[in-house]
C-alpha cells in the first residue's frame, strides 16, 4: 500500500560491538525493493514481508547522521505510544457505548439488562478503566506538545495502560452482549479482534514495563 517505507538498516558495527543502526528512506519503485505479500492477521492491518535486493539507496535518502537510526526510532515510538493509545480508547469508547445501548434495550427475566446490578459494574468498572485511559492519553500529548523531560515514562504509560485497558473493556463489552457478541460480523466481536495487536506492536506491553522501570530507577 505504501510508497515509501522508513527502514531501519545495520550500516556498521559500534567499537563496542553494537550494531550501528541508521534510518533510509526507501521508495516502493526502487529497483530491487519488492512486496513479498501481505501478511493475514486475526485483524486486518497492513503489514507484510517485504524483500531487498541489492537496493542501492542514495545518501540523500538517510534521515538523520549515519549511526542515528536507532536513536530516531526511540524517539518517534514515545510520539506513536500514545497516539496506539489513543486508539485502543477509541476502540474501547465504542465498546462502551455499544454496550450501554444494548444493556438497554435487551430484555432479561423481564427488566433491561441495564437493571441487573452485575451488568451496572460493569459498566462502571468499564467507564472509570475508559477515563483513566484518556487522562494517560492526554497527559503524554501534553508532554509531547510541551516538550516535557518525562515523555518516555509517560507515553509506555499510556500505552502500556490504555491497551491492557481497551482489552478488559471490550472484553466486558462481548460479555454484555452475551451470544450476539461473539457472532462473526457484529461491532463488538470486530473490536475484540482488532484490539488484541495493539498490546504487541510499537512495543509489547512487557517492554512498556520495562521502560516504565528504567526510567524510575535511572533517578
Ligand atoms: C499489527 C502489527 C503491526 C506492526 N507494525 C510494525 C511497524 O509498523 N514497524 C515495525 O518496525 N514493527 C511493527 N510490528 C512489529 C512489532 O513491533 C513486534 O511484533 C513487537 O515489537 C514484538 O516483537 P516480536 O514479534 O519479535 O516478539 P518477541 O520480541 O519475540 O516477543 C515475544 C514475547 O516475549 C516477550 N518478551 C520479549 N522480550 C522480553 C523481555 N526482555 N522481557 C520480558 N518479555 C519479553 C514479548 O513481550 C512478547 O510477549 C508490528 C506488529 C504487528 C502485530
Amino acid at each position: 500500500m505504501a510508497d515509501f517505507y522508513t527502514v531501519f538498516a545495520r550500516t556498521g558495527t559500534r567499537a563496542d560491538g553494537r550494531a550501528l543502526i541508521s534510518a533510509f528512506i526507501v521508495g516502493a519503485r526502487m529497483p530491487g525493493f519488492r512486496l513479498v505479500e501481505r501478511t493475514r492477521l486475526i485483524s486486518p492491518h497492513p503489514i507484510g514481508e517485504l524483500e531487498f535486493k541489492d537496493v542501492r539507496v542514495p545518501e540523500e535518502n538517510r534521515v538523520g547522521e549515519e549511526g542515528e537510526g536507532f536513536r530516531l526510532a526511540m524517539r518517534t515510538m514515545d510520539m506513536f505510544r500514545a497516539s496506539v493509545g489513543a486508539a485502543a480508547c477509541g476502540m474501547a469508547r465504542r465498546a462502551l457505548d455499544e454496550s450501554l445501548r444494548y444493556a438497554k434495550s435487551r430484555v432479561q427475566f423481564g427488566v433491561p439488562l441495564a437493571s441487573h446490578q452485575l451488568i451496572q459494574e460493569k459498566l462502571a468498572v468499564m467507564q472509570t478503566e475508559l477515563d483513566a485511559a484518556r487522562l494517560l492519553v492526554y497527559r503524554a500529548a501534553h508532554l509531547k506538545d510541551m516538550n516535557g523531560s518525562a515523555l518516555t515514562r509517560a507515553a509506555s504509560e499510556a500505552k502500556f495502560y490504555a491497551t491492557e485497558a481497551a482489552w478488559r473493556i471490550i472484553d466486558h463489552a462481548v460479555q454484555i452482549h452475551g451470544g450476539q457478541g461473539v457472532m462473526h460480523g457484529s461491532i463488538v466481536e470486530r473490536l475484540y479482534r482488532d484490539v488484541r495487536a495493539l498490546r504487541i506492536y510499537e512495543g509489547t506491553s512487557e517492554i512498556q514495563k520495562l521502560i516504565i522501570a528504567r526510567e524510575l530507577l535511572r533517578d
